[in-house]
């Protein structure tokens, strides 16, 4: 059981840690980074990246991740391969426990623990993950230029992923189990004025059809909630928009979070409810969820802390010097 001391913890090692990494190493604060057990975060899940912005051409999702991780490490950040299990915020250093039982002690923390899609949980949808399914249409929607494309969900993501969509396609359907959607009614209005957009009602994906070799997907079959008849949706593209799992568990009782259990942040700032614990990323983004914002909040977390932590050292001094 080891102690690591830095002026700087950072959780998570996705593009919002790795980018806080980059920013706080380069203002000397000695940054630590625990990986968690998805070093380089989710992108390292995915393969084409067109909109990272600085590469002309299509990069891979790992390599970017890979470059983010050399770069911090060449400007001075520390990477430990551990997972947080248990969190103590109530006094400065911040105090967490690995799952192997070494302490991490930072002066300030950043969280950037990120948010998993949720998904439908078939063994074909996690088969034809990347080959025609797909959790983010912002993200994979212009591969499907031209392409019919469905949404699965009923909430207000779906229904923008839905609308999103439109942009790139001219046959989109939104299929929902129920007969009625929860998204807001401005949304719904929208969508259903939309001459691109079909919706389908009462009906349950019970397969993404491989269409064999590299087809990827071709169809989804489809099982009627009311009825019991299966029937077949031809698609290329089908989209699981059920929502987002913040990773935050740990911070439960800790730190203020939002009605959805995302980390709470004042608004034009990485702040949290804890002063000295600053959050970025997907973690504390329900609306974007992207690489660059990510990053973007990472960076703004990095000045955030550095700035907390050199007023209550100069504070320090003063007490002491009084
Ligand atoms: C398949 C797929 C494709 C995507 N494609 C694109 C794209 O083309 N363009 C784009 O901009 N965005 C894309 N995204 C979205 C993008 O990946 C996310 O918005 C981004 O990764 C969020 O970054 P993050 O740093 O906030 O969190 P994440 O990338 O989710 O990283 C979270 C990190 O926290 C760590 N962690 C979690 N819990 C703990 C713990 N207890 N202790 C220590 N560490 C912990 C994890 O190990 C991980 O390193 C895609 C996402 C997916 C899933």
């Amino acid at each position: 059981m080891t102690t690591h001391t830095t002026r700087m913890l950072i959780l998570g090692s996705g593009p919002a840690g790795l980018s806080a990494a980059i920013y706080g190493a380069r203002a000397g604060m000695q940054p630590i980074v625990v990986q968690g057990i998805q070093p380089g975060g989710q992108l390292t899940t995915t393969t084409d990246v067109e909109n990272y912005p600085g590469f002309a051409d299509v990069i891979q999702g790992p390599w970017l991740m890979e470059q983010m991780q050399r770069q911090a490490e060449h400007v001075g950040a520390r990477m430990m391969w551990d997972t947080i299990t248990q969190v103590d915020l109530t006094n400065r250093p911040f105090r967490l426990i690995g799952d192997g039982g070494d302490v991490y002690e930072g002066e300030v923390l950043v969280i950037a623990t990120g948010a998993q899609a949720k998904w439908l949980g078939l063994d074909s949808e996690e088969a034809m993950k990347g080959k025609g399914v797909s959790a983010c249409a912002t993200c994979d929607g212009f591969f499907y230029r031209g392409k019919k494309v469905a949404v699965i969900g009923g909430g207000n993501t779906a229904v923008e992923e839905a609308l999103y969509l439109t942009n790139h396609s001219d046959d989109v359907t939104l299929i929902h189990r129920r007969d009625s959607l929860r998204a807001e009614r401005i949304l719904q209005e929208r969508l259903f004025a939309h001459p691109n957009v079909k919706v389908l009602w009462n009906k349950e994906v019970r397969e993404f059809v491989d269409g064999g070799g590299n087809a990827g997907l071709v169809a989804l079959d489809l099982l009627d909630t009311v009825t019991g008849e299966h029937s077949r949706l031809d698609v290329e593209g089908g989209f699981v928009a059920i929502g987002h799992h913040p990773a935050t568990e740990l911070f439960r009782g800790h730190l203020e979070l939002d009605s959805d259990g995302y980390i709470a942040v004042e608004t034009g700032s990485t702040r949290t409810s804890v002063p000295g614990v600053f959050a970025c990323g997907d973690v504390a983004d329900k609306v974007y969820r992207q690489a660059v914002t990510a990053a973007g909040t990472g960076c703004m977390a990095a000045l955030d802390a550095e700035r907390f932590l050199a007023a209550a050292e100069f504070e320090e001094l003063a007490k002491a010097a009084e």
